[in-house]
């Protein structure tokens, strides 16, 4: 025999075991979606692959035994044709036992390889439900569950955040003027630079069209202040667009849906106000986000969200 059952055993706990991780991972960073969480997925998703590639390559293996031991039987029945003594008829019953076993073994190999393939594409999909194709950022469907895990952390453990919408100004003359393909190329460079700027805790997606949202965990206004700021002027500066930006925290806007509208309510006066700037709404109103203000605040060595909770 080429494998004994145990083997087989083996890599079915083992598979379980992946599997079982993966999905928990992925559960248990539901709350704090972002680069980690979703490097994670890619590390256990190759995992899987080579998984894959391991069970197909032992099915292969075991169907050329199974082969190998049917043909050697066929030979042994031949053989013993004519010969009426016991012998012969003991090497006939030796090579279907020996069969037996390979057929069982060749039969769990298949189920162990298909069970592999449907986890994996379980998983694949999982993740890519939740992934803008386009962007590479988190889909509205991402958002909509992170919006909801961080209401229920900021409920249970009252750890506030703050969200920010982007919208991109005059996104329409882009493709108007550039064509649909350029169009979506500079909506791809958002996404990508977002991700780059954001922390591994944020969450970053796509709303909708050529609006992105940033969800920042444990920031609070102020600190937000300064991060979309830094954003508004990185758009400006690495891509050949503008966009405005709307935001708002839960320490002025609790645990109510008003937060969504007040970052929307912001988004519009900054459109209103002239694109290419940041607004921010409070309990006392929308107001303009200075652009001397990151600029002022600037020290290289320190994260700028974190600036007031360091020096404070
Ligand atoms: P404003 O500054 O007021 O936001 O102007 P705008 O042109 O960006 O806003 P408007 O809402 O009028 O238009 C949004 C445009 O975004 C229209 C649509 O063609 C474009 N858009 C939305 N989704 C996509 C997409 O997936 N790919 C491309 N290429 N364009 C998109
Ligand atoms: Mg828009
Ligand atoms: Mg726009």
């Amino acid at each position: 025999m080429l494998f004994d059952l145990s083997g087989l055993d083996i890599l079915g706990l083992t598979l379980t075991a992946i599997f079982g991780f993966t999905v928990g991972k992925l559960r248990r960073t539901q709350s704090a979606e972002g680069k980690a969480a979703e490097r994670d997925m890619q590390r256990a998703k190759a995992i899987i692959e080579e998984f894959e590639g391991i069970a197909a390559k032992l099915q292969q293996a075991v169907q050329q035994h199974q082969q190998q031991v049917v043909q050697f039987k066929d030979r042994v029945k031949a053989a013993s044709k004519g010969h009426r003594n016991a012998d012969w008829n003991d090497f006939s019953v030796e090579a279907e036992r020996i069969l037996k076993p390979t057929l069982a073994l060749a039969d769990q190999v298949a189920r162990a390889y298909d069970q592999i393939k449907q986890q994996s594409n379980f998983l694949v999909n999982l993740q890519e439900s939740r992934i803008d194709a386009l962007t590479g950022v988190g889909n509205r469907r991402m958002f909509d569950q992170s919006l909801e895990n961080h209401r229920a952390l900021l409920n249970r453990y009252g750890k506030q955040f703050s969200l920010a919408i982007i919208d991109l100004d005059h996104f329409k003359r882009i493709n108007d003027t550039h064509g649909h393909m350029r169009g979506d190329q500079a909506l791809a460079a958002v996404g990508k630079l977002l991700r780059e700027l954001a922390r591994e805790t944020d969450v970053v997606a796509r709303y909708g069209g050529e609006e992105f949202v940033i969800l920042m965990p444990e920031t609070l206004l102020d600190g937000a202040r300064v991060f979309c700021e830094r954003v508004r002027r990185e758009i400006e500066s690495k891509l050949d667009l503008t966009a405005s930006i709307g935001l708002a925290s839960t320490e002025d806007y609790g645990l109510t849906a008003e937060l969504v509208n007040a970052a929307d309510q912001a988004l519009y006066q900054a459109k209103e106000a002239g694109r290419n700037q940041v607004f921010a709404s409070d309990s006392n109103g929308c107001h303009l986000v200075l652009q001397a203000e990151s600029d002022e605040i600037q020290v290289p060595a320190l994260d700028s969200r974190d600036l007031e909770v360091a020096t404070s």
